[in-house]
């Protein structure tokens, strides 16, 4: 066995965004020795990138916001497959979170009382998003890393360093998720596996509990909002730790990418445009989105332009514009405008606030959009409306994970918290729903693995056989040489392949075929191209060395974007029916015998390894799953008439 070095600890968690470092504090406020990794820099995550504001029924704007209608609107925007309980917890507890930041030095804009300011977005029935101009997600991370750093004083103090308690390992990568010897099923978790992205160097965190907060799965897709980290690592080390996935069918592609110039494309314009005034034309001049509001939706929305226009002025007596629809609905209603030839010259729509808002207006509400367009597009967002079009920007499948405790399934001390973890928004996730989601889940995905931690009487011991192989399988790209038989399952020839060309491949096969539009032939034809691609990325060759490498990297990250995408495409292929963020061309309606039901995910060869998965089979088991009845007095918050929407005859009638 190579020499790897080890450092023990008592809980790690895997992820430095919002629901990662909340996990942190809350395990180090537990008295836990807690160990922070993360693929980029510390303060780079997309929890940064975050522009509208955290979604909390503080009642600030409009006083007869509360929990139960934050509830009512998450089930309704994630068209009722959302995990109840989860969505209960996060309408309930976002409030106290946001107040929690504010009290660790959190800035927030405020109303001309000087309360919390809050802003209309899409889906949510009163200004609910707590926000920061359109930097919300910068102050929340900085406020987080505040507290972060306050914690370390503190130890610095006590214990004369700084990191005894609370240590930060940035621009490190996390391959796999250890677990005990011989006991794959229900084997506990003993560490992670992790190499430094400059050096190349291979280390061990162990650590009995570790939770899993790696964000998204974006960069398997052509067009999308997400930065270069987001391979669905997380998805991937859960699935090859044994623990399922869940509703990965359900891809957020947001309404707003910019669409030009090329080299930015699918780069975001938030939401806050359209909930701050900002309107949608096609090329004939025509605020299209008055055409597609569906019947579930039609009491909520305006039916005239004149009628959503006073809604910012008057929102008790006139219904909200149809421009904040959920994201599914617009991004649909987009895609059909292009297709039918009403699209801007660039292939979108257009979105003005320069008729609807003075330019100082704009500049002062949308700062960073008007310098985004400004710098990236040459576009004076105050003078020309901008160019938008869908860009696939979230996931709502994740890990299984147990709603109170944050606990995967199957796999004692791994938990999951943010974007990682399903079934909190359902099939489609409310715009800053994220925010709050991070805060309410990732304290308690730390404050449950503190707890587990702490309640062990032994701890398990790391399997020095599975960092050998670890370090193996990350190695493999440097010998990988084409040939006969090369790597090992007797079915693949062929010469060493480029990295980069098999992600280019796999982001076109995604965004082409299982895309925002779905077709059942299209996708046989996906999960064809990606057994291909899997047999080709088992050959994916480098060159150089281990000092940083990105080519080397990407292999690694081919792996798991690969499992992820495979999830994704086989769970779509399976749901026959239409539903927030998944969409088929084929079963256009929403069908309410699939509402309650979850499509699990599962790795075909629990060993870990999936050379034995058949190749023309997948890597990927997919089977159904009931969810639990929704609890009475949470069904008793909707109308019978509305519910009767969402829920078969026999739900109803229990
Ligand atoms: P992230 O913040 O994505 O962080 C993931 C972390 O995991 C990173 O530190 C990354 O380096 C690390 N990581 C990943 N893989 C590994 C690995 N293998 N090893 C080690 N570390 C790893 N939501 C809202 O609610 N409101 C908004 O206004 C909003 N605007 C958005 C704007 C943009 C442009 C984008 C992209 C998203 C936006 N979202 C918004 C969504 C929201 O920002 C994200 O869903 C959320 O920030 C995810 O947070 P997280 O803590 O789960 O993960």
């Amino acid at each position: 066995m190579a020499h790897v070095d080890r450092q023990a600890w008592d809980v790690v968690v895997v992820g430095a965004g919002g629901a990662g470092l909340r996990a942190a504090i809350e395990a180090r406020e537990a008295g836990m020795r807690t160990a922070v990794i993360c693929k980029s820099l510390f303060g780079k995550a997309h929890t940064v990138m975050a522009e509208g504001g955290i979604a909390a029924s503080m009642g600030n704007v409009n006083a007869h916001d509360n929990w139960q209608v934050h509830f009512c609107d998450t089930l309704r925007g994630g068209k009722f497959l959302n995990n109840w309980r989860m969505a209960e917890l996060l309408a309930r507890e976002a409030p106290d979170r946001v107040w929690e930041l504010e009290t660790w030095g959190a800035l927030f804009d405020r109303t001309p009382d000087g309360r919390i300011s809050q802003r209309n977005f899409g889906g949510h029935e009163y200004p609910r998003l707590a926000h920061v101009g359109d930097r919300t997600g910068l102050e929340l991370i900085r406020t987080l890393q505040q507290k972060i750093v306050s914690l370390q004083q503190e130890d610095e103090k006590e214990f004369g360093a700084h990191d005894a308690r609370l240590k930060v390992f940035q621009e490190c990568t996390v391959t796999r998720i250890l677990k005990e010897r011989g006991s794959e099923a229900n084997g506990r978790v003993t560490g992670a596996f992790c190499y430094e992205r400059e050096s190349g160097r291979f280390f061990v965190l162990e650590a009995p509990a570790v939770v899993l907060a790696t964000g998204g799965i974006g960069k398997s897709f052509k067009v999308t909002s997400n930065s270069w980290e987001y391979t669905g690592d997380g998805h991937a080390l859960a699935l090859l730790a044994g623990a399922p996935l869940i509703n990965m069918e359900m891809v957020q592609f947001h309404p707003t990418g910019m669409v030009w110039p090329p080299s930015v494309k699918g780069i975001l314009v938030t939401e806050s445009v359209r909930g701050d005034g900002g309107v949608l034309r096609n090329s004939d001049g025509r605020r299209f989105m008055f055409d597609y509001i569906p019947d579930v939706f039609k009491e909520k929305y305006a039916e005239t332009e004149e009628e959503g226009d006073r809604w910012y002025e008057d929102p008790e007596t006139n219904r909200r514009p149809p421009e904040l629809l959920p994201r599914d609905e617009v991004a649909r209603a987009i895609n059909a405008e292009v297709k039918e030839g009403r699209g801007s010259p660039h292939g979108g729509v257009y979105l003005d606030v320069s008729t609807r808002m003075p330019a100082e207006v704009i500049k002062r509400r949308l700062p960073s959009m008007h310098h985004q367009f400004l710098e990236l597009a040459d576009v004076d967002i105050t003078a020309e409306p901008m160019e938008v079009g869908p860009t696939c920007h979230y996931v709502m499948g994740g890990v299984d994970v147990d709603p109170d405790t944050a606990a995967a399934t199957g796999v004692p001390g791994l938990f999951a918290a943010g974007e990682v973890a399903g079934g909190m928004h359902g099939s489609n996730r409310l715009g800053g729903n994220s925010l709050s989601d991070l805060l309410v889940f990732g304290r308690r995905a730390g404050l449950h693995a503190a707890e587990y931690a702490a309640a062990l009487t032994e701890r398990p011991t790391v399997d020095p056989l599975q960092i050998d192989a670890a370090e193996a399988e990350a190695l493999r790209p440097f010998s990988a040489e084409g040939g006969e038989d090369a790597d090992g399952t007797g079915h693949d020839r062929g010469p060493a392949e480029n990295p980069y060309t098999l992600h280019q491949e796999l982001q076109r096969a995604m965004n082409d075929l299982v895309g925002i539009i779905r077709k059942e032939g299209e996708m046989y034809e996906a999960l064809k191209r990606l057994a291909d691609l899997r047999v080709r990325a088992r050959r994916a060759g480098v060159e150089g060395h281990r000092q940083y490498n990105p080519g080397w990297h990407l292999s690694l990250d081919l792996r798991n974007m690969l499992l992820v995408s495979e999830c994704v495409a086989r769970a779509a292929l399976e749901r026959e029916e239409s539903r927030g963020g998944h969409t088929r061309d084929d079963h256009p309606a929403m069908d309410r015998s699939w509402r309650n039901i979850n499509l699990v995910c599962r790795l075909a060869d629990p060993q870990g390894d999936s050379r034995a998965a058949d190749p023309a089979l997948g890597q990927i088991r997919l089977s159904r799953r009931e969810m639990p009845p929704i609890r009475r007095d949470l069904l008793e918050l909707f109308e019978k008439d509305e519910l009767a929407k969402y829920l078969t005859d026999e739900e109803l009638s229990r």
